[in-house]
C-alpha cells in the first residue's frame, strides 16, 4: 500500500497502524512456533528516510521504539517528536566524533564496534550523567564494506566493556550480507546466536549478552526462530524508501 503526499493525515496513521499490527503478529507467532514466550521480541521501527509524521503515526499506534541510522536526522527528529513517551536507537554506524551527541540522545546503541569508540562513549556518557546501552555489531562475513567487529575482537570489546563507569553493553547486533532469499540469512543468525552462547560459557556476565538485535523487514521471522530478541523493520512498516 503507498500512501500519497497528499493523503490525509488519516490515511497515513491507518496504513501504518495496519502494518504494525500485522508485523507485531508475525513476531507473535514465530516466536509462539519457536517455544518462546509472546513479549520475548521488541521491534524496533526504522524510519530512516521518512519524516517526523511517520514516527508520530507509528506512535499513535502504539510503537514505542524507533531506530535511525544517521546521528544527523536523528537529532532532527529527536526534536521533532520530542513531546512523544518513544525511544530511540542508532543502529548506523557511529563515529567517535559524535560519542558526545550519541550518548545522550539514544537509550541503545546497537553499532559499537571498536574499543575506541566503547571508551568515547563511556567518558560521554559518565560526563553527561547518562546510561546508555551498547550492542557489539559483529562482522561475521568479513564484509569489507561494513561496519562491524571482528569476531575475534568481540572478547576484548566485552572485556573492556566490563570496566566501563556508565556504558553498558546488554548484547549483539548482526547486519548480515544482503541475500537472494530470507533464508539465506538463517546460518548467519545461527552464528550469531552461538558467538553469544560462547562468549556465555567462556564468563562473559548475562546481563552482557541479553540482547540479540537481527532480522530486518524480508527476514525478522527466521530471526526471531533463530532467537533475536530485537527485530528492526523499516520498509514493512513505512513503505519503501526513495533514497538512502
Ligand atoms: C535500514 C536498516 C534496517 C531496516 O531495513 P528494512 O529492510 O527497511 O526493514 C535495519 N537495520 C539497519 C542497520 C538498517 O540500516
Amino acid at each position: 500500500m503507498t500512501v500519497s503526499p497528499l493523503s490525509p493525515p488519516n490515511a497515513l496513521a491507518a496504513a501504518v497502524a495496519g502494518r504494525l499490527a500485522g508485523i507485531r503478529r508475525r513476531i507473535d507467532e514465530a516466536a509462539r512456533l519457536a517455544g518462546r514466550p509472546p513479549g520475548d521480541v521488541r521491534l524496533v521501527a526504522i524510519s530512516k528516510t521518512f519524516d517526523a509524521a511517520h514516527v508520530r503515526a507509528a506512535a499513535a499506534a502504539g510503537q514505542i521504539d524507533f531506530g535511525e541510522n544517521r546521528v544527523q536526522e536523528a537529532l532532527q527528529k529527536i526534536e521533532q517528536t520530542s513531546d512523544l513517551q518513544i525511544r530511540w536507537h542508532l543502529v548506523g554506524h557511529l563515529q567517535s566524533n559524535k560519542a558526545r551527541r550519541a550518548a545522550t540522545a539514544f537509550a541503545l546503541i546497537h553499532s559499537l564496534d571498536s574499543l575506541d569508540l566503547l571508551q568515547q562513549l563511556d567518558r560521554a556518557a559518565e560526563a553527561a550523567g547518562t546510561a546508555p546501552e551498547l550492542l557489539v555489531q559483529v562482522d561475521l562475513a568479513g564484509e569489507a564494506t561494513k561496519h562491524g567487529a571482528a569476531p575475534g575482537t568481540v572478547r576484548p570489546l566485552f572485556e573492556a566493556a566490563a570496566r566501563c563507569r556508565a556504558a553498558r553493553v546488554v548484547g549483539l547486533m548482526l547486519l548480515p550480507p544482503l541475500g537472494q532469499r530470507p533464508e539465506e540469512s538463517r546460518p548467519w543468525f545461527r552464528q550469531l546466536r552461538e558467538l553469544r552462547d560462547t562468549l556465555a560459557a567462556e564468563g562473559t556476565p548475562p546481563g552482557m549478552l541479553r540482547e540479540l538485535s537481527m532480522g530486518m523487514s524480508g527476514d525478522f521471522e527466521i530471526a526471531v526462530q533463530e532467537g533475536a530478541t530485537i527485530v528492526r523493520v523499516g520498509t514493512a512498516i513505512f513503505g519503501t524508501r526513495e533514497h538512502v
